[in-house]
């Protein structure tokens, strides 16, 4: 039964269950963590890029302008050009630039203004342009001349500049410059220079090739922002926004992304599967251990010998019922205690005996109705606990079935044998009771039970607990008693069955209790000093003042009892020759008058005690023969030298037909082993004449001489003293 505590049994499952719950905690933590860097990372990877194409844009359009700048410098900052401009040679202004706007990449307007903005030429496509400048390019146009007029006016020289403008054909890069020479001579005044104005308008195929160029898939010129796509705003010169460079987000991450998808999925299915697995081997892990626990609760609660529940088994079940009881449904507990087990143990050994306990649970589990729990409390105790309406009426029923199928001898290894037992019932029908209460009424009243004699049935009475209280006082009394040696010996006759004659007497402890000024019977006190071992003493002290008495009495041999716990005691010998050295008696007067218990129990250790006892001259007698179990055939090891049959069977002699007979059996059968036999308690002739027939040599009973003090022993040898002299 070496299970672990049900306390450690669940806190190893808490610690388990706690460590599996951690691990997967952490894995989904880890997992949670991984998903969050990984959108961090394409989040990330896709604004980076928004954040790249939105400043290549950006730089893509100043490149436009820049061009535009670059296109209108290398037409402006030209000697023959200056030349001819201010010659103000129209014709070569349309041949130059007018008519190359037709199909010329770089520019597809051509202007030549003055500086008030009045155009000299005006061309768009190959053709004249009928829209002024204003019109044409909007408040750009005045914006972009005002622009490179005050950058000449603060002294810089040759000065272009570049922007956007929305004409009818669309977005548009505008560029302005003064026609200037780099001939010094030809120093042109401000008010007097003319500007080229060059513009090339942004189709889409330019806006797209700018993408390409940029890497800016789905690049689109449109006037407003469109929802969902990225812009950059186009403005002009003065700072006005023109419309918005328009493209889809690339989201490299999401491209990214989308390559560690499957790897992952995979990963995810992984971890599903590890979760999945972690889940059905914890519900294994959690199937042993209520398996576990159910075995060991089982084990914890179970009686292994008897199947039946145990002491804590019936306890709980106990507990239980009492909290659940109602007014007509009543617990009732019925104790039990065999009766004669030890002597079946010990004469036949524990094997028989367990078989016997194993035979008596079945028997009992067959009686008790299926709703009461049946157990056994230990050695041979049994409880039966029941609730019924008429708990009473019940249990009584249960313990009168366990008392007939007791009657009934058990047959175990070829052996016959017969136990009884001794019930105790006590109801849960007061309030407040506990459990454990119950079970100390039901343990009491067992105790009454086998107090009244054996296979009775007791119910509880509030009485009982008065009656402990008495038992426990008298201990007290008891136990006093002897430290103030206060007890006292009465000497009983043994006489010779023929003759009359005195053999010797018999030594009986007395007690005059002091406190209570009661004579107590040694039946109750003999039984009370075995049971509290207080046997020991006071035996010794009966010895000491029997051996004492008997010195005045060299004629008569003098017996005295001895109980098993005294007889077992290794010293018990030492004790006898000590008392005797003490008091000077003869050991050849003194006869132990032992039981069979002392026997039966270890018998080789029984016959060495015998031994040393007979070693110091002493004999032994076989008290109360035929009370126990055992034979006179399996007895006669022990070498004993005299057998006393018990009173029961001559008090028989007036009941029972059949008591002659038996006695006269065990009488003839003594004999034959050539062991004399004493008669006790013969109380009248015709006993006494029946029992000399069957062969008894001595007898001791009331018929022959009560019980009686030394003194009154020491009177009556003295008047048969003096009855024989003056026969004489
Ligand atoms: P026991 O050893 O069988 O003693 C004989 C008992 O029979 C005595 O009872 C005696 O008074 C009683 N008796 C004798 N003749 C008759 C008779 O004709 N009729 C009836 N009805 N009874 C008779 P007692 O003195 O009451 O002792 C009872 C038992 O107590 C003894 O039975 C013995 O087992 C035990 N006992 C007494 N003194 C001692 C002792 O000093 N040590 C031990 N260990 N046991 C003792
Ligand atoms: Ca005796
Ligand atoms: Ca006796």
């Amino acid at each position: 039964m070496l299970q672990p505590a049900p306390s450690v049994r669940s806190r190893k499952k808490a610690l388990i269950l706690g460590s599996i719950a951690g691990f997967l905690i952490l894995t989904v933590a880890i997992s949670v963590i991984v998903g969050f860097s990984v959108r961090f990372v394409t989040d990330n990877a896709n604004s980076l890029d928004n954040d790249r194409s939105r400043s290549t844009i950006g730089a893509a359009l100043h490149d436009v302008t820049a061009r535009m700048e670059g296109i209108t410098r290398d037409n402006t900052f030209w000697d023959v050009a200056a030349a001819e401009v201010y010659k103000n040679n129209v014709e070569w202004m349309v041949d130059s630039w007018g008519l190359t706007t037709a199909d010329y990449p770089l520019y597809d307007e051509a202007l030549v203004v003055e500086s008030d903005g009045t155009p000299i030429i005006a061309y768009a496509d190959g053709s004249p342009m009928t829209a002024s400048p204003a019109q044409h390019y909007g408040p750009a146009f005045t914006a972009l001349l005002q622009k490179v007029k005050l950058s000449e006016a603060s002294g810089k020289d040759a000065l272009m500049v570049s922007s956007f403008a929305i004409t009818p054909k669309g977005l548009t890069v505008v560029g302005i410059g003064a026609v200037l020479s780099t001939d010094v001579n030809l120093k042109i005044a401000h008010d007097k220079r003319r500007y080229l104005v060059l513009a090339r308008s942004q189709t889409g195929s330019h806006i797209t090739a700018i993408g390409t160029e940029h890497v800016v898939p789905g690049l689109r010129f449109e006037l407003t922002e469109t929802p969902g796509l990225i812009s950059h705003p186009v403005t002009d010169s003065a700072g006005t926004t023109l419309g918005y460079l328009t493209w889809p987000a690339q989201n490299p991450g999401h491209m990214s992304f989308n390559r560690v998808a499957p790897y992952l999925s995979a990963a995810l299915a992984l971890l599903g599967l590890l979760i999945i697995g972690f889940f059905v081997f914890s519900r294994f892990l959690v199937r042993d251990i209520n398996r576990d626990r159910l075995m060991a609760q089982h084990k914890s609660t179970h009686d292994p010998l008897s199947g039946l529940l145990n002491r804590s088994g019936i306890f709980s079940i106990l507990d239980e019922m009492i909290s659940t009881r109602t007014s007509n449904k009543v617990p009732a507990l019925l104790y039990l205690d065999l009766d004669g087990f030890k002597e079946v143990n010990d004469s036949y050994g524990h094997a028989v005996g367990d078989n016997l306990i194993r035979n008596v649970s079945s028997g009992l589990l067959d009686l008790a109705p299926q709703t009461a729990h049946v157990s056994r409390l230990g050695g041979d105790e049994f409880a039966i606990l029941l609730s019924a309406d008429h708990a009473r009426d019940e249990a009584g029923r249960i313990a009168a079935a366990i008392h007939r199928m007791l009657k009934e001898p058990f047959n175990i290894d070829g052996r016959v044998i017969v136990v009884g037992a001794s019930i105790g019932i006590a109801l849960a029908d007061s309030p407040g009771i506990t459990g454990a209460e119950l079970i100390r009424q039901a343990d009491l009243a067992m105790y009454r039970a086998k107090d009244s004699g054996r296979g009775r049935t007791s119910f509880y009475q509030t009485g009982f607990d008065d009656e402990r209280t008495r038992l426990h006082q008298l201990e007290a009394d008891l136990r006093q008693a002897i430290v103030a040696d206060e007890l006292t010996v009465a000497y009983q006759p043994l006489v010779d069955a023929k003759t009359s004659m005195w053999h010797g007497v018999e030594a009986l402890a007395r007690w005059h209790n002091k406190r209570t000024g009661e004579i107590v019977g040694p039946d109750i006190f003999i039984a009370l000093a075995e049971r509290t071992g207080l046997i020991e003493l006071l035996g010794l002290q009966i010895l000491r003042k029997a051996l004492a008495d008997s010195r005045n009495w060299p004629d008569l041999k003098i017996s005295v009892n001895v109980s098993p716990a005294q007889f077992r005691n290794p010293a018990f010998s030492d004790h006898v020759a000590r008392i005797l050295a003490e008091t000077g008696a003869d050991p050849k007067l003194l006869i132990l008058e032992i039981t069979e218990n002392s026997l039966v129990r270890k018998p080789e250790r029984a016959r060495q005690i015998v031994k040393a006892l007979k070693g110091l001259g002493v004999s032994i007698s076989l008290d109360d023969f035929g009370s126990g179990f055992s034979s006179i055939g399996y007895l006669r090891q022990f070498d004993f030298d005299r057998l006393k049959i018990d009173r029961s069977f001559i008090s028989a002699l007036d009941r029972e037909a059949n008591a002659p007979n038996v006695i006269q059996a065990t009488v003839a059968l003594a004999n034959a082993f050539n062991i004399p036999v004493t008669a006790e308690g013969v109380e009248r002739e015709e006993q006494a004449a029946l029992l000399r027939l069957t062969g008894c040599d001595q007898f001791q009973g009331f018929l022959f001489g009560k019980p009686m003090t030394a003194n009154e022993i020491n009177r009556i040898l003295r008047d048969s003293v003096i009855e024989e002299v003056s026969a004489a």
